[in-house]
């Protein structure tokens, strides 16, 4: 039977209209939720991620400010553009884009956002209380699948999720939120990588398959059990021959695996869809936080 095809567009949809009274209630009292992006360089999967937060941004209304810092920028200088940002009362958020060019530290520039504006958890602050079941701000991916998950009607909790990929940016995050004793989470998580053996065996245990892998259609049918719900991270470009262009597919091969799965997100209209949206939450609540 085919799946259930998981909208992260109208999900999105769904999470924008909840914010719209918080983002009056804020305006009221003459505060307009404002998030800085800071990019260095000329990173073309930045610069596309760029547009469509600034997208999202204009039609939730959160202010958004773009600072481009050149390719060759000293660390000195980056870091004392985060501190500059930190003491801007008017800037309720940052988010910097990664990878950096090789020469500049990425640890240091992310320990440098102060953790009441790190709308992206990346700060080692903000993943260590991840990780602690602490108040803090989820990395936007993996709060996008949480989110799906749930307002699809797929709650984690008591599954075997098992999560292909651990990235610092949405595997390790997102076995650390599930395995919380908390709503929303509290399931029982693998997490799988290039050192795991017979990964096939793994994948079909599973009850919510995760796969951010960064491998065009990594996860085949043969790897799925009936009834999985698939969750697919993925965002690859490969060659359409229909077109001779490049299309946009994940991790998953999602015209077989639909036939298998109970439920799917597509790319693109998944969990894509939805990360930008996570990030405005985030922004909105550290408005909230820091105007409290
Ligand atoms: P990443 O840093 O490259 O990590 C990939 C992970 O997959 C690694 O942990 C790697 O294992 C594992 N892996 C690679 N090949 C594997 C294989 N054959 N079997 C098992 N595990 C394998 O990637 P990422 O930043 O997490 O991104 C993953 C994907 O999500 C990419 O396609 C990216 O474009 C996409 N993405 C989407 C969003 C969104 O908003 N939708 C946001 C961020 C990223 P090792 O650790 O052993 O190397």
């Amino acid at each position: 039977m085919a799946a259930e095809i998981i909208d992260g567009k109208k999900i999105a949809a769904e999470i924008q209209a909840e914010l719209k009274q918080r983002i009056s209630k804020l305006g009221e009292k003459g505060i307009n939720p404002k998030l800085v992006t800071l990019l260095v360089g000329e990173d073309p999967a930045s610069l596309s991620y760029l547009r469509g937060i600034t997208r999202t941004c204009g039609e939730v209304g959160v202010v958004t400010e773009p600072v481009k810092l050149p390719q060759d920028v000293a660390q000195s200088a980056l870091i004392e553009k985060i501190n500059e940002l930190n003491r801007d009362v008017k800037v309720h958020g940052i988010l910097l884009f990664l990878p950096l060019p090789k020469h500049l530290n990425a640890l240091e520039a992310e320990s440098a956002i102060s953790p009441q504006k790190d709308v992206d958890g990346t700060n080692p602050i903000s993943a260590g209380k991840l990780l602690l079941g602490e108040e803090t701000f989820f990395p936007s991916t993996p709060y996008g699948v949480m989110e799906l998950l749930m307002r699809s009607g797929h709650n984690p909790e008591g599954k075997h999720v098992v999560i292909v990929g651990r990235s610092n940016i949405v595997g390790k995050p997102l076995a650390g939120m599930f395995i919380q004793k908390q709503k929303g989470a509290n399931a029982t998580v693998t997490v799988c990588h290039t050192g795991t053996k017979n990964l096939e065996e793994i994948t079909k245990q599973a009850d919510i398959l995760v796969a951010a892998i960064g491998k065009a259609k990594a996860i085949t049918a043969d790897m799925v059990r009936e009834g999985t719900v698939v969750a697919d991270v993925g965002v690859n470009f490969i060659p359409d021959p229909a077109t001779g262009k490049n299309k946009q597919v994940g991790d998953v091969d999602f015209e077989a695996v639909k036939e298998k799965a109970a439920a799917i997100t597509p790319v693109p209209g998944g969990t894509g869809a939805v990360t930008s949206m996570m990030l405005m939450v985030n922004t909105i609540k550290a408005a909230e936080i820091l105007n409290k």
